[in-house]
C-alpha cells in the first residue's frame, strides 16, 4: 500500500474511533462505516441513511478472532462457533456473513435492538487496513439512501451520502456488485437469509444441510423474511421495471412489442440485456449488463444500470430473466426486489418455480 494512501486511510480510522461516518469500498458493495461498538455511530448511520432503525447493521471485522468479544460466550453459542470457524476457513475473508447471538459488547443500535449480530470479513484489502485502524469493528451498511440501489463505485455513494456523512474513499469499482450471503448459524440447520455470491452449494460443502428462508425468491410465502432488512422495497428504480422470462427470440419479440407500443404513446423505455441480445431491442435506452456466459459480470453491472434508469428518466424497463445457478439466484433476488416481482413469463419452458407471476 502506497504511503499516501495509508495516511488517508489512518486519517479515516481516526474519524470512526471519534464516532464519525466513512464510506469505503469493499468486495461486494461500498459500505457506509462507523464505530460498531459505539451506538451514536449506529444512530448516524441510520439516520445519514435514512434507514428504518430496525433493520439491523452488518460489523465488520479484520480478523477471525476478533468475532470472539462480539459472540455470546454461552453452551449454546459453542457449536455456532465451531461452524463459524468451519464457515470462515472456507470463504473468510469474503463476501458471506454470518448471523450469531450477541455479547453485551455490541450496542442494541446496532443490531436493530436484536439479541444476534451479523459478521462479515472483507476480503477487500482497503476495507481491512480501515477496519483496523478504525479500531477493529466497523459497522457497514451499503453507502445509498435506503431504498436506492446499492452503490458499486464511489460516485453513487456521492449522489445518496454527499454532505451527509465525514469522508468517502475511491477504490474504483467494486468486484462483485451485490451484497454478501447471509447465513443465520444460530438456527439448525443453519438457513441462508439473504443469496449472494457465496451459495447454497458452497456452504452445503462446509456444513452439510443448510436452508433458504423461502422468503427470498417469491413474496407469495405469506411469511416475513427473517433478515429484517429484506422486508423493505429495496433496490427500486423510479420506473417500472418488469422482468421478462422465456426464451431468448419469444422475450425479445414480446418487450420489442411492449417498448414499439409505449413509445407511440411517448413512453420513455429502457432493457436491461446482455452481450447476447442487446443488438436484439427498439427501446429508448438499451443497458448490456454484461454476458451470460459471464454470470458475474451482470451482477457486478446490475445496480448501476437501475441508477443510469432513474438519471435517464426511463419510465417503464423490461429485463432479461436469469438462470438461478450459482450467483444467478442472488442476481433473481435483487432483480425480483427491483421489479416488486413483477413478472411477464413468455414460454412454458421456462422452468422457474421461484417466479411470481403477475
Ligand atoms: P446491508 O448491510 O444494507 O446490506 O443490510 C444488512 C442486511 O443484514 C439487512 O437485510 C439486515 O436485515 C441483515 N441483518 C443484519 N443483522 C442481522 C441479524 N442479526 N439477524 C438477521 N438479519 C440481519
Ligand atoms: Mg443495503
Amino acid at each position: 500500500m502506497e504511503e499516501d494512501d495509508k495516511e488517508c486511510l489512518k486519517e479515516a480510522g481516526e474519524i470512526l474511533k471519534a464516532g464519525g461516518l466513512v464510506a469505503f469500498p469493499t468486495e461486494t458493495v461500498y459500505g457506509l462505516g462507523g464505530d460498531a461498538l459505539n451506538p451514536d455511530s449506529s444512530r448516524k448511520i441510520y439516520a445519514a441513511k435514512g434507514r428504518p432503525s430496525d433493520n439491523p447493521l452488518i460489523v465488520h471485522i479484520c480478523r477471525f478472532e476478533d468475532i470472539y468479544r462480539i459472540v455470546a460466550d454461552t453452551e449454546e453459542s459453542r457449536k455456532m462457533l465451531a461452524n463459524a470457524r468451519k464457515l470462515s476457513d472456507a470463504f473468510w475473508p469474503g463476501p458471506l456473513t454470518m448471523i450469531l447471538p450477541k455479547s453485551e459488547e455490541v450496542p442494541l443500535e446496532t443490531t436493530g435492538g436484536l439479541n444476534t449480530v451479523a459478521i462479515r470479513f472483507p476480503s477487500h484489502k482497503t476495507a481491512q487496513a480501515l477496519i483496523a485502524y478504525g479500531g477493529g469493528y466497523v459497522a457497514a451498511p451499503s453507502a445509498n439512501t435506503s431504498g436506492r440501489p446499492s452503490p458499486s463505485l464511489a460516485r453513487h455513494v456521492q449522489e445518496d451520502l454527499n454532505g451527509k456523512i465525514d469522508m468517502i474513499i475511491d477504490g474504483g469499482e467494486v468486484e462483485i456488485g451485490i451484497e454478501s450471503t447471509i447465513v443465520d448459524l444460530t438456527v439448525e440447520p443453519p438457513q441462508i437469509l439473504r443469496p449472494g455470491y457465496v451459495t447454497q452449494e458452497m456452504l452445503s460443502r462446509v456444513l452439510g444441510t443448510v436452508d433458504t428462508d423461502v422468503t427470498i425468491l417469491s413474496d407469495k410465502s405469506g411469511q416475513a423474511p427473517k433478515a429484517p432488512g429484506m422486508k423493505y422495497r429495496h433496490y427500486a428504480p423510479k420506473g417500472q421495471l418488469t422482468i421478462v422470462a422465456g426464451t431468448k427470440e419469444k422475450v425479445a419479440a414480446y418487450i420489442n412489442e411492449e417498448t414499439d407500443r409505449l413509445q407511440a404513446q411517448g413512453v420513455k423505455t429502457g432493457v436491461i440485456a446482455t452481450e447476447e441480445t442487446k443488438n436484439l431491442y427498439h427501446a429508448d435506452v438499451v443497458k448490456c449488463a454484461g454476458s451470460r456466459t459471464d454470470e458475474l459480470s451482470v451482477a457486478k453491472h446490475l445496480y448501476g444500470i437501475l441508477r443510469d434508469f432513474d438519471e435517464e428518466g426511463t419510465e417503464k424497463m423490461f429485463s432479461e430473466s436469469f438462470d438461478y445457478a450459482g450467483i444467478g439466484q442472488a442476481v433473481m433476488n435483487r432483480l425480483l426486489k427491483a421489479a416488486g416481482h413483477h413478472v411477464d413469463r413468455k414460454s412454458t419452458r421456462l422452468n422457474s418455480s421461484h417466479v411470481s407471476e403477475s
